[in-house]
């Protein structure tokens, strides 16, 4: 899933004819100031964290400013917010509209109807979870043919629009629509779409990129904010690997596998904090590499449950000693080995070489993990679970 930042959001709204408020990113209060002063924004304004979450409105992540001077304490007191656990980087600065009324449009993929849907509802500028059911309007659209003119005639008066909001509104759902198609969107919603004397202006905008088509998108190669530093460098390296919010390192290999042992760990009460899927490979560097990015997530212990199919137990067994062997004794962990299937006895054998134990029995070693894990945490050389 690329969710994209509101400004990214707007660039594409752009591209396809939706009306805008006069705006631009920022990263300093220097930078917004000179944007007002040079005019790119006009005065009075409104400010705007860049943070992927929802509810900025409510949360304090936007305000408006009517003076240069205004403009900076906004900027400096939004920048580096920590804002739902994201910190603010950037700032949308952009021209202030007189709203007239709030509403809120969106085209979004329904995986049940296996179609697209038209949502709007005259209740826009709030969560629209919190919106009841009946105050939404949703329309299912034809893929091929797209939206037809009573689709959006029933939306026009389902919004409660006549004169020129209404007259402008058409246009709007087109280019959502072709918003939604020509980026390869999962949601394109606009919320709050004010209407503001005869237009209708998007305040808000939100995109998502499905993930199957990402590859049709190198332009937002860049932009995956969802992902951590650790997740970034993994990437690159075609390492399947997720930061969770646990203490505990799972190393396992396939999907199926690599969900069924966090779930062991969390039977016992173990949190896992980062995973690592080793998938099929037979190269004990690839796993070494994997296995030292894992290490780099600093994890209390690490549990790992191989299925030796193409990739083989010993190939698992060489990878991560050769991996332990150039972790820094202050940066190792105690890790809890579950290895079987294809070449088993031959990675047990490596392993007990290095000092690791293979327990067998996927409940025995799960909770053999959480309890060294546990045993770390409390001991007073040991990390803070
Ligand atoms: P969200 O709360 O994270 O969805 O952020 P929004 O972009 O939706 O902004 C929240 C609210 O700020 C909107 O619902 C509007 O009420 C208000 N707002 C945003 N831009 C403007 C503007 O240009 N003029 C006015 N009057 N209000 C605005
Ligand atoms: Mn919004």
């Amino acid at each position: 899933m690329v969710k994209l930042a509101e400004w990214r959001g707007k660039e594409i709204f752009r591209k396809y004819g939706i009306a805008l408020p006069p705006g631009h990113v920022a990263r300093s209060a220097d930078e917004a100031a000179s944007l007002v002063s040079q005019g790119t924004v006009p005065l009075p304004c409104v400010i705007k964290a860049q943070v992927l979450a929802g509810g900025r409105g409510k949360g304090g992540a936007v305000r408006f400013a009517s003076t240069i001077d205004e403009v900076r304490a906004g900027v400096n007191a939004i920048l580096g917010l920590d804002f739902k656990g994201e910190k603010v980087k950037e700032i949308l600065l952009e021209g202030k509209v007189a709203i007239d009324r709030e509403l809120y449009v969106s085209v979004t993929l329904d995986r049940t109807l296996r179609l697209p849907v038209l949502l709007t509802s005259a209740r826009g500028g709030v969560e629209i979870e919190s919106v009841p059911d009946e105050a939404i309007l949703r329309q299912p659209i034809h893929p091929f043919a797209g939206l037809a003119q009573y689709e959006k005639r029933r939306a026009i008066a389902s919004l409660g629009l006549s004169g020129g909001p209404a007259k402008s509104l058409g246009p709007l759902l087109d280019s959502v629509w072709a918003t939604f198609n020509g980026e390869d969107a999962e949601l394109v919603e606009i919320n709050p779409l004010a209407v503001v004397g005869d237009r209708v202006i998007a305040l808000d905008a939100k995109v998502i990129i499905e993930d199957d088509a990402t590859f049709r998108h190198p332009e937002y190669s860049e932009v995956r904010d969802d992902r951590t530093p650790l997740e970034e460098i993994a990437r690159e390296k075609e390492i399947a690997f997720v930061q969770l919010d646990g203490n505990i390192g799972v190393i396992a290999n396939g999907a199926g596998l690599t969900m069924a042992t966090l779930d062991a760990l969390m039977q016992f009460g173990g949190r896992p904090g980062v995973f690592l899927d080793l998938g099929g490979t037979d190269d004990p560097a690839k796993v070494a590499e994997a296995f030292l990015l894992m290490a780099k997530a600093k994890p209390t212990a690490v549990f790992l449950n191989i299925f030796g199919g193409v990739t083989r137990c010993d190939t698992v067994a060489k990878g991560l000693v050769s991996a332990m062997e150039q972790i820094p004794a202050e940066d190792r962990f105690p890790l809890v080995a579950r290895i079987r299937g294809n070449n088993e006895a031959e990675g047990t054998a490596i392993l007990r070489a290095a000092g690791i134990i293979s327990i067998p029995d996927l409940k025995s070693s799960a909770e053999a993990a959480v309890r060294a894990a546990a045993a770390r945490a409390i001991s007073p050389g040991g990390p803070a679970a």
